[in-house]
């Protein structure tokens, strides 16, 4: 519950509204879910709360360290499924990587969350449950120790299609009685469905990026099947007008770097000529931040990362263009923690899992068992 719902709770146990904010602080700031260890609250108070309410976080079924100090987490979410969250230090700052389905129903070629298929959406207190988790192992203290400094909903999943329960979970976050991140360092990525992004545009101040892969329609269609529904034009003119809403000032195109699929110099410059005309759309200068993500292979698939030499030159020629361009570090792949690779335990509602399987066993990869 974020703090509305709570309060309601309260409201509806026949107590003051304020319980709620002590809870919260109980939860999120002191990592306590015992209520008999809420001690500002009466014996009373305490015993009927437990006959209605339980505070369980998820189960933390392994954890991993790896040696550049990221950290990943596979985190049961029922009996059968389990989903992946990872944490990555940085120079002055803390983000999360954070789950918002088991699997996803999408089918980015270049993902290797995508071969698992798809179960179903997580609730908000799954998706609060990873940074709970994260919170707790850092010893995290909002507005005193802030070790978690940002999230990121580029986890398992697309979290457009799990729109209430990640709206509701990024308003925990940025809650002073929850996380208090501030709205600018709670980002949603997307792979771009176009009403939903209309829709956080109204209902949440977060910042937006936008999984992009490709300058032109052909491409990004092969990369993104969901292009085929919302081509680049429509998608950049959603952005156009969630970026315009204050405020904001940019948003992030993510553009994964693959070995001659998306890596060429026509590329760059075409993908230059898109941030351009966004920007002029946008009447903002600087709206377009473009981050290139070196793309982080996983068993099967049928690509390859880009040579180190091709991810500068493409990035001098936008930087040449005038465009914000960052190149990422790629972090945690020693523990298949880095970007695009997250994959949990997903019982499989697709056909996709059973069918990418296949596919390895037809290449005779001797990863996978029959
Ligand atoms: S990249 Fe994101 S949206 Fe695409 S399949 Fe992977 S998890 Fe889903």
């Amino acid at each position: 519950m974020d703090r509305r719902g709570m309060e309601d709770f309260f409201a509806g146990l026949g107590e003051k509204r304020f319980r709620a904010h002590q809870i919260m602080k109980w939860v999120y700031h002191r990592h306590v879910t015992d209520f008999d260890e809420m001690t500002d609250l009466g014996k009373a108070l305490r015993a009927k709360l437990k006959g209605h309410a339980e505070i369980v976080p998820p189960k933390v079924i392994f954890e991993k360290p790896s040696i550049d100090g990221t950290h990943k987490w596979l985190l049961g979410m029922d009996g059968a499924n389990a989903i992946e969250a990872v944490f990555i230090p940085d120079k002055g700052r803390g983000t999360l990587c954070v789950s918002s389905q088991v699997g996803c129903g999408l089918n980015c070629q270049f993902c290797s969350t995508a071969t698992q298929g798809f179960n179903r959406n997580l609730s908000v207190a799954e998706i609060i449950g990873q940074v709970w988790v994260a919170a707790r192992h850092l010893g995290n203290v909002p507005h005193r120790e802030r070790k978690l400094t940002n999230v990121v909903m580029m986890g398992m999943g697309e979290p457009l299609l799990n729109f209430d329960n990640v709206v509701t979970a990024m308003s925990i976050m940025r809650d002073d009685l929850g996380f208090g991140l501030a709205n600018k360092r709670v980002t949603l990525s997307t792979a771009g469905l176009v009403p939903m992004i209309d829709r956080l545009g109204e209902e949440s101040d977060v910042s937006l990026a936008v999984s992009l892969h490709a300058p032109t329609d052909e491409l990004r269609t092969e990369l993104v099947p969901l292009n085929k529904k919302y081509p680049i034009a429509e998608l950049m003119e959603s952005c156009v007008r969630y970026v315009r809403r204050k405020p904001r000032s940019s948003i992030t195109f993510e553009y994964t770097m693959m070995k001659g699929v998306n890596d060429q110099p026509q590329q760059a410059r075409a993908l230059a000529r898109l941030m351009h005309a966004f920007d002029n759309a946008a009447q903002m200068k600087d709206a377009a931040k473009v981050n290139l993500i070196p793309f982080n292979p996983f068993p099967g698939t049928r690509f390859e990362r880009s040579e180190e030499l091709d991810i500068r030159a493409f990035q001098k020629i936008l930087l040449d263009e005038g465009v914000l361009t960052m190149v990422r570090r790629t972090r945690g792949d020693d523990i298949d923690a880095a970007c695009g690779q997250l994959k949990g335990q997903v019982v499989d509602r697709t056909r996709r899992q059973a069918d990418f399987k296949k596919k390895l066993q037809g290449e005779g990869n001797p990863d996978v068992a029959a």
